[in-house]
């Protein structure tokens, strides 16, 4: 005998969550499964476990979707001070890092904990360890076929995520569901990944492997000031994550280390005060010991500034701040954040989240063509688009 619900919700990561306990506090019959064994399993590790769960400055011009407009209804009706307020209320004690990034004093797990003690309260059932191999639409709701039987509601919620971390449960699910509708899907790919470069460029900048700077990536317009860590496989921290999420194959992007300091004069003032200063001791006062060494040797500039002109120390100074290199790929999906596209947001009700041309069928969170930038603003959009729907389900 099939079970009977008002809503059925799929994907118990964010924004299921807070759709099922959104929907739940209205009276709306709901119940959430998912395939893993746990729920909000990318919550727990998110943050580096601490969960970086909103930031403070949260808007539109966060976010990127072939629509930048789609975002702004939801946003704007579920706040970062909405989801505090709720953090608050549950006495879990939080802090802002940097750049209005929240995140928990203690663990993640208290996010989890304070969004399965909403959903009890608001009397959503919870099932996991349930596969399910349709969902089909039909006289009066739809029919999810699964390992644990039918099940009938009149609304479904797919809130499945993305593609990034297969290793976590990520299936692409939700794509699939679109198509059998015949709904859009943008273009998927990885985004707040690190960067991989082509052999020789690794082979060349391998003795940087660990090394951290401050530095300015810039990818045509857009540019993203935070750290920079050259890794054994590439380009990473938060800077290079940031970026890749606009940086598409065979393009360049740009490289400005210490952009406050005026490399230039600085070489030119330490030369006229003594010029038997090597390069290098110079450099290492601004730039991590290795990156000074690495670039002298690039330059072949291992000498006292003495011996060089001005303009070479001016050639040295236009490389730190605009040192091009063209990454050969990203660490795709094993490693990404998040996905980048998705559910056309012109097949959805930006108010809603409801599938314009399929009434009952809603999308929220990752799956949709709507990605944050790196630092909270990932959760708050899946917050507020399950919110969306949790008020309209
Ligand atoms: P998810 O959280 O991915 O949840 C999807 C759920 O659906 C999962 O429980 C999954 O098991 C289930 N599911 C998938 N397929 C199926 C299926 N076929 N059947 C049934 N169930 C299914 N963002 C931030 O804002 N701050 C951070 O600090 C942060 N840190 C991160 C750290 C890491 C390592 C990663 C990978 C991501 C991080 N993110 C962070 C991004 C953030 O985790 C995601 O944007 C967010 O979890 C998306 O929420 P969601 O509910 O849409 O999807």
């Amino acid at each position: 005998m099939a079970r009977i619900f008002d809503v059925a919700v799929i994907g118990a990561g964010a924004a299921g969550m807070m759709c099922a306990l959104v929907a739940g506090k209205r009276g709306r019959r709901m119940l959430l499964l998912d395939h893993a064994h746990a729920p909000g399993e990318k919550i727990r590790i998110s943050g580096g476990g601490r969960c970086n769960f909103t930031n403070i400055h949260a808007g539109p011009k966060n976010f990127l979707s072939a629509n930048p407009h789609f975002a702004k209804s939801a946003l704007a009706r579920f706040a970062p001070t909405d989801f505090i307020a709720m953090v608050d209320r549950h006495g879990i004690a939080w802090h802002e890092k940097t750049l209005g990034q929240l995140f928990c004093d203690d663990s993640a797990k208290d996010i989890i904990r304070m969004l399965l003690d909403e959903m009890r309260a608001a009397g959503v059932e919870l099932q996991l360890g349930v596969e399910i191999s349709a969902v089909e639409k039909g006289e009066g709701g739809f029919r999810l076929q699964t390992t644990v039987g039918e099940i009938r509601a009149a609304s479904v919620v797919i809130a499945t995520g993305g593609k990034s971390i297969p290793k976590m449960g990520a299936t692409g699910f939700a794509y699939r569901v679109a198509a059998d509708f015949d709904l859009k899907v943008t273009e998927t790919r990885p985004g707040l990944v690190p960067l991989t470069l082509d052999p020789a460029l690794l082979a060349e900048l391998a003795p940087l492997a660990g090394v951290s700077v401050d530095a300015e990536i810039r990818h045509g317009k857009t540019a993203f000031r935070e750290a920079l860590l050259f890794t054994h496989r590439g380009l990473s921290g938060p800077a290079i994550l940031q970026i890749s999420s606009y940086w598409r194959e065979g393009d360049e992007i740009t490289l400005s280390l210490e952009p406050d300091v005026d490399f230039a004069a600085l070489l030119k003032t330490a030369k006229r005060e003594n010029g038997r200063q090597a390069v290098q001791t110079v450099l290492a006062r601004h730039l991590p010991k290795r990156l000074a060494q690495y670039v002298v040797e690039r330059f072949a500039v291992d000498r006292p500034l003495a011996d060089l002109s001005d303009k070479a120390l001016e050639a040295l100074a236009a490389f730190l701040h605009g040192w091009a290199i063209k990454p050969a790929g990203s660490e795709g999906y094993r490693t990404a954040e998040v996905t980048l596209g998705g559910i056309d947001t012109a097949e959805l009700d930006s108010k809603t989240m409801m599938a314009k041309r399929v009434p009952g069928l809603y999308f929220v969170g990752e799956c949709v063509d709507v990605t944050g930038w790196l630092g909270g603003y990932n959760f708050q959009w899946a917050w507020a688009s399950g919110h969306a729907a949790g008020e309209s389900v």
